[in-house]
Order: C-alpha cells, then structure tokens, then sequence
C-alpha cells in the first residue's frame, strides 16, 4: 500500500505528464482574485519611475552635511506628484514630501526630524551617506522587466502589482470544471427530510467548497444508487468534465460499487488504497482519457483525501506550481497514541498566545465526525512508524485552508 507521500507523488506525476496550459479569459482586477494568471506581466515603466523619496524632510547633497550642525538655503518645495523645476547646487536643499521625486542635484534626504527651518535657513543635525532616503529610479523594477508569470496565483499582493503596472482586466486561466458525484442509497439531498436511516447529502457540497477553494468550477451532479446502472450513467456524465471527483462506494462492502463500474467503463487503476487513516480506501485512476478520484463518504475522509489528493491535481489543473504540502510545526500539549500502522490525520486545535503555541487532539468519534472537526482549526499528522506521540514533542500540523 503506498504512504500518502508515494500516493500524492503520484497524483502529481500523473497529472503533469502531458499537461497544457488551461486556455485563458479576461476579467476585471476586481474579480482577479484566487484566479491564476494567464500572462506574463512586465514593467510598463520604471519603477520608480523617478527617484523617489521615502521620507518628509529635505533633498540635499550629502557632502554639504559630512560636518554638523550645517546650515544650508532653502530652494522652495516639492510635494508628491509634483517635480521640482530648478537643481540643487552646493549649500542649498529644496524641502521635500514622501513620494515626491529629488530634484537634481541633491543625493540624500534628511528627515524632517533631523532639522530646523528658520525662514529660509535649514539647520541639518546629521550627517547622511549618499542615496538615503531615497529609492532610486527602476531599482524595484526597470522597464520591460518581467514582474509576474503565467501560472501565478493571484492574491492581494499580484492585486497590487497588476494595479501598478495598470491592469484593469487582466487574462486568467479558465477554472478546470470538476464534477461533483455521491453515491450512496441512504443519502438524501440537504433539503430533504431524511428517514430514520438515512442521511443528508453534506459530501457534494463540502467537495463543491474544496472544488471552489482550489481554483476549479463545481459541476455539482447529485447523488448516483448504489447499483451499476445508474452509477454508470452519472460517471459517463462526469467524464464530460477536466476531473471527476466521487465519494463513496470505495470500500470492500457488498454495494461498494464504484470501481467495478469504472473498470466497465475501461479505467486503469493508479491506486486504490493508502496508509492513512482516515481515508485508507481512497481511489484515483485514469478513465477515457481523465482523471478520476474515489474518495470514501465518510464526511471526514472525504475532506482529508480530497485535500491530499484531489487539491493538488486540481492545481495542476488550473495551471499553477504543484502546491506543497504546508506543515507547520508545533509543540504537542497531550500525548497521541499510535497504535495503527497508518499515517493518522486528526482533528486538532492550535492555541496559545504569542510566540507559544502547542497543538492538541481533539476528541472525536472517527471519520464521520463533522462535528469534532468543526472544533478543530488544523489536522495533527502522527507518523505510521512510531507507538506514540509524547507530549512536549515538536509534531507536524497542516493548518487548514479556508
Ligand atoms: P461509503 O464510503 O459509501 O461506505 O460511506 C461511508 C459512510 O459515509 C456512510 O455510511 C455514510 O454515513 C457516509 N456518507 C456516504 N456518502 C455520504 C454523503 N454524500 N454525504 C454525507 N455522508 C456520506
Ligand atoms: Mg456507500
């Protein structure tokens, strides 16, 4: 049975081989965010475009203040988006606002702080090297430099550097379309009054969320019987799709259907079984030329595996870098026994305040319990190959995203 490192290796080989860039789309800066880019950015200009001040105070020349205290004559101003007609010669200083370019001449900027105005004399009471203060121009960026790369997730950052270089509408990539697919006889839709037996339809719409978070588009198809027919006719339907994620029917039960229906339908099995808990029966295989993943559909393993398996081919899919897998590291507040020879994903909550942190296990009742998840903000990973986790040890967590 492959380690869920070997398994997810293998979702990631899989998925880049043969890989194209997703075709792209314009929309507005505004909507540009989570979305990946589908162009390279450059420079339209210097940045900065001129040499720049970082501080309110005075623009001079750093050799008439290598002796303080000296005084030195007062040109007139330049504020911000303003430029300074004249040049700064020997003796003299122009007074000068954050952002505003230095005038010519001038090669340090003092602080307002550092000075004394009387009239028009300026008493400086430190001395500067050349350049400070001061940012000089196509430093950060010249122009024509390449700034972003297709393939770039677009957060709050790239937001602000697409504004820069003054992209209004900006091309992404299309999302990958994932459809969405349960399986189950007792599984009913949410808004449907369950039986005594059965139960409501969480899967798809926590699938549908991770689908979202991960940059593709749900296609959300509902839920197949657990009967060949019908699961047959709703996997054709996924396959319409870049991805087809299932949930349930993986498991070694009477009515655990789905592989056998994906085998009529011709996939090659890449596994179909991994040494985690929860989440050990998990599926991914090749059909007609997609990808497919049999999660289980208990809620939890369906989560954990979507987000150790699915998520990354999902980036791939949607033409960013291979995500890797992001452990924090934290001290252990409880001892966690290991007595499974699988690599365990627990519910846990990550407290403390400043720079202390510790992680615990929550209590929980297995992999149906949402409820014990909710409680938790990341998952503690207890390694197949130890008997226990002790308390006060450094453990790996994976804070939760979303
Ligand atoms: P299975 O993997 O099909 O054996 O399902 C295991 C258990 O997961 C079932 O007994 C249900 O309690 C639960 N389950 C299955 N499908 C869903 C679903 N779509 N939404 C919520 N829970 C589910
Ligand atoms: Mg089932």
């Amino acid at each position: 049975m492959l380690s869920y490192q070997q398994a997810r290796e293998k979702v990631l080989t899989l998925v880049s081989a043969g890989l194209k860039p997703p075709a792209a789309e314009t929309v507005e800066l505004a909507a540009a965010l989570g979305r990946v880019l589908g162009e390279e950015i450059t420079a339209d200009r210097d940045y900065p475009p001129f040499p720049r001040s970082t501080r309110d105070g005075f623009a001079v020349r750093a050799p008439d203040i290598a002796k303080v205290p000296a005084t030195l004559r007062r040109l007139g101003e330049v504020r911000a988006g303003e430029a300074f007609s004249g040049s700064v010669g020997a003796g003299e200083c122009v007074q000068i606002m954050t952002g505003a370019p230095v005038p010519a001449g001038a090669d340090a900027v003092v602080m307002i702080e550092d000075t004394e105005l009387k009239a028009d004399q300026v008493t400086i009471k430190k001395s500067l090297l050349v350049g400070t203060n001061i940012v000089p121009q196509g430093s950060e960026a010249a122009r024509g430099a390449v700034l972003l790369k297709p393939g770039a997730c677009i957060g709050y950052v790239e937001t602000s550097l697409l504004g820069q270089v003054g992209k209004k509408r900006v091309q992404v990539y299309r999302r990958p379309r994932v459809a969405v697919l349960s399986t189950g006889d007792e599984v009913v839709p949410v808004d449907a009054v369950p039986g005594p037996n059965q139960i409501r339809n969480s899967n798809v719409h926590s699938m549908a969320a991770q689908v979202t978070l991960w940059g593709g588009e749900a296609v959300v198809l509902g839920n197949a019987r657990d009967e060949l027919g019908d699961l047959e006719r709703l996997v054709r339907r996924g396959l319409e799709e870049d991805l087809l994620v299932l949930t349930g029917g993986v498991s070694a039960g009477k009515y655990d259907l789905v592989e056998v229906a994906l085998r009529q339908l011709g996939a090659e099995f890449h596994f179909d079984a991994v040494a985690i808990r929860p989440g050990r029966p998990a599926v991914f295989a090749s059909c007609q030329g997609k990808f497919v993943f049999g999660l289980p559909g208990n809620p939890v393993s369906t989560m954990v595996t979507f987000e150790l398996f699915v998520a990354p081919a999902l980036a791939l899919l949607s033409g960013a870098p291979a995500p890797p897998l992001q452990f924090l590291k934290a001290r252990l507040a409880e001892a966690v026994p290991q007595k499974t020879k699988l690599t365990l994903f627990l519910p846990a909550l990550l407290e403390g305040k400043g720079s202390h942190v510790t992680v615990r296990a929550l209590p929980w009742h297995g992999s149906g319990d949402v409820v014990a998840l909710a409680h938790a903000n990341c998952t503690l990973v207890v390694p197949d190959n130890v008997s226990e986790l002790a308390a006060g040890a450094w453990v790996d967590v994976l804070p939760r995203r979303g």
